[in-house]
């Protein structure tokens, strides 16, 4: 006789193991399935050279939910890392996100007013119009010398498109500071998993059965037959075959490399905005937790298009999109025993914070309806 679970978990990120937690602390039992060989998903640190290496880019936790701060911190200490990327233009070097010292490098201000009344005169033949676009967005938030230097190249080799065909809430969320705050991050708390992020989903998925290279769509009558119910994080689109058409993702590429020097870039995040350099982003990953040690990893991010068989890494939340994910979630809503969660199963950009609450919430519901 084969074992039988409770609960069927695909995808052993961080969404399946908050959920498998919570699961197996209510006395049911879980199967976790993955089809890469590792678990922890997009949130994966690996230990290179002494040093916890962030596999899928850089993973900041940051939260205004003191309750998830606290929930997490029952299994992982978090550091006081506070995330302060600089941007390079060329041989100019900006601080981020928008603030004093980035205005003052920009335009030589040095007070506040002094700064606003320079992007007020940058602003004004944007003001009192609804910004139809990620440009006309940027040029009525900042002006165009910040638009230019440091949000059009990367955005365009991040999206793939041109700004003028980019929904404009993409930016919106960037903080703009009169002040010489280099947080980037709003939320009050925020840190790094001293002992790494794989450490926190292992102890989340403690009492847990996990097996690694198991695809659910190589096996999935049989996986459907071993469980009361299902949790599926993979893609909704995916899971339906497709039949209203696929779902858009957007791609990256990271190459890694270890190089015999103590310090590269001096700074965990070096944004490359210009258009010219083919990778968005340098990670230096010794810099998240203060490491000390003699050699240095670190990371290229090259953004890229996605195709059946890459990772999936943003969904493209534009309205087509979500139009055509509504029409999968209509579905959803009708299964007898598949609920979906996390970043593709809800086709939306959720950090981890909002992956930890969504799931928490999830399984209250499931544990307290008994089922
Ligand atoms: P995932 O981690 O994607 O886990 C889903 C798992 O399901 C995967 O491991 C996948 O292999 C598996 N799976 C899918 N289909 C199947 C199948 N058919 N069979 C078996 N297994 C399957 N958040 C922050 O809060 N701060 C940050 O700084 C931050 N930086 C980020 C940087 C990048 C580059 C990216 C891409 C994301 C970042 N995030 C950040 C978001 C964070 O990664 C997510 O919130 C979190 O990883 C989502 O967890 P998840 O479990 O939903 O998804
Ligand atoms: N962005 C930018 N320049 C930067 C950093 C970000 O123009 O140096 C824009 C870009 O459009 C990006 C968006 O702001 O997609 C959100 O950036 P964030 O760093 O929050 O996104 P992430 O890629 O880390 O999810």
């Amino acid at each position: 006789m084969k074992k039988r679970y409770d609960y069927l978990i695909v995808g052993a990120g961080l969404f399946g193991a908050v959920f498998a937690r919570e699961a197996t602390d209510a006395g049911k039992t879980c199967l976790v399935i993955d089809r890469r060989p590792h678990i922890a998903g997009n949130i994966y640190t690996e230990r290179v050279e002494g040093i916890e290496v962030h596999r899928y880019g850089a993973h900041i936790f940051h939260t205004s939910d003191r309750a998830v701060w606290d929930y997490l911190s029952r299994f992982v200490t978090f550091n006081r890392f506070t995330n302060s990327p600089l941007a390079r233009y060329g041989d100019e070097l900006y601080h981020l996100p928008f603030n004093m010292n980035t205005f003052h490098a920009l335009w030589g201000v040095v007070t506040p007013a002094e700064a606003k009344e320079k992007i007020a005169a940058e602003r004004a033949p944007y003001a009192g119009r609804e910004p139809r676009n990620l440009e006309e967005q940027a040029l009525s938030l900042v002006g165009r010398d910040v638009y230019e230097k440091l949000i059009k190249g990367y955005t365009e080799k991040q999206w793939g498109r041109s700004c003028t065909e980019l929904p404009a809430f993409i930016i919106r969320r960037l903080p703009l500071r009169f002040t010489y705050d280099d947080n980037y991050f709003s939320d009050p708390l925020q840190g790094i998993p001293e002992e790494g992020y794989t450490a926190l989903v292992e102890r989340l998925l403690d009492g847990s059965d996990v097996e690694l290279s198991r695809d659910y769509f190589a096996d999935r009558e049989a996986l459907d037959e071993i469980a009361d119910r299902v949790i599926f994080t993979g893609r909704i689109d995916e899971f339906y075959g497709a039949v209203f058409g696929r779902l858009a993702y957007r791609s990256l590429r990271f190459e890694t490399e270890t190089l015999d020097l103590p310090d590269f870039q001096g700074n965990a995040v070096v944004n490359y905005t210009s258009r010219d350099v083919p990778f968005t982003r340098i990670i230096e990953h010794k810099h998240f937790t203060f490491g000390k040690q003699p050699k240095t990893v670190v990371t290229r991010e090259y953004p890229a298009a996605w195709r059946e068989g890459e990772e999936p890494y943003y969904p493209v939340n534009d309205e087509t999109n979500n139009a055509l994910y509504a029409r999968y979630a209509a579905l959803a809503e009708k299964e007898p025993k598949v609920v979906f969660g996390g970043r593709l199963g809800l086709y939306r950009y959720l950090d981890m914070d909002k992956i930890v609450s969504e799931a928490l919430a999830l399984s209250r519901r499931l544990l307290r309806e008994g089922n």
